[in-house]
């Protein structure tokens, strides 16, 4: 069986990341699509709200998809974890998976920085989407990653989780560039400046 893993902080989840899953899961035949949203270091804290938050609105999210997932493994461990380190154990909790790991350009080319991404390049695929603001150009990448990247279309999104964090502080509307559970929850929650509505 094919699985997607999707990767992120997802402060906050957006449109961009869902048609990156249903593009890579449609284009591949992933049977699933895994949403992973990683621990952010307390130091680090540009996260504007809480790693439960932030797994809250993947939850609520995914489950509108029947092949879509969450796995809170790195957002509940209590360091950073590596993406070699969780797929190792991926693997070996699941030898039977095959995966793929979903990522935009700008992922794309960082690639190379990875921690251990030779041992990661032999483990698993990646599935590179286009994203506005850098080039997906696998010929820059070196020869045994680049044999490792498959490539998905999707329509390019200029939307970014600091984008709309801006937005919501200054008072503009995020509906529709994030997912309707995630503009309930963010408008419930009073997340990133928002004033909590009242029920009413
Ligand atoms: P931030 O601005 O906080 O960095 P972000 O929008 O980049 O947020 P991340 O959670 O950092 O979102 O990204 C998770 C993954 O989704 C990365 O692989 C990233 O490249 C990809 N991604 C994010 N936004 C888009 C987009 N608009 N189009 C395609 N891929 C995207
Ligand atoms: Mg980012």
């Amino acid at each position: 069986m094919k699985v997607g893993i999707m990767g992120g902080t997802f402060d906050p989840l957006h449109i961009g990341h869902m048609m990156a899953a249903e593009a890579a899961r449609e284009s591949y035949g992933l049977q699933e699509v895994w949403f992973m949203p990683s621990h952010i270091p307390p130091h680090k804290h540009e996260a504007y709200v809480s790693a439960a938050d932030r797994l809250a609105m993947v939850e609520e999210t995914v489950k509108g998809h029947e092949a879509f997932r969450t796995l809170d493994w790195e957002v509940s461990s209590d360091g950073v974890s590596y993406t070699i380190d969780t797929i190792r154990k991926l693997q070996e909790e699941y030898p039977q998976l095959d995966f793929y790991f979903i990522i935009g350009a700008d992922m794309v080319q960082y690639l190379p920085k990875w921690q251990g991404i030779e041992e990661l390049a032999q483990r698993i695929n990646f599935i590179g989407v286009e994203r506005p603001g850098t080039q997906l150009d696998l010929g820059a990448l070196p020869q045994a990653i680049a044999a490792k990247v498959l490539l998905a279309d999707m329509p390019l999104v200029e939307i970014s989780s600091t984008q709309l964090r801006e937005r919501a502080a200054a008072g503009r509307s995020i509906r529709y560039m994030v997912p309707d559970a995630v503009y309930d929850y963010v408008q419930r929650s009073g997340l990133y400046g928002v004033q909590p509505r009242s029920a009413d």
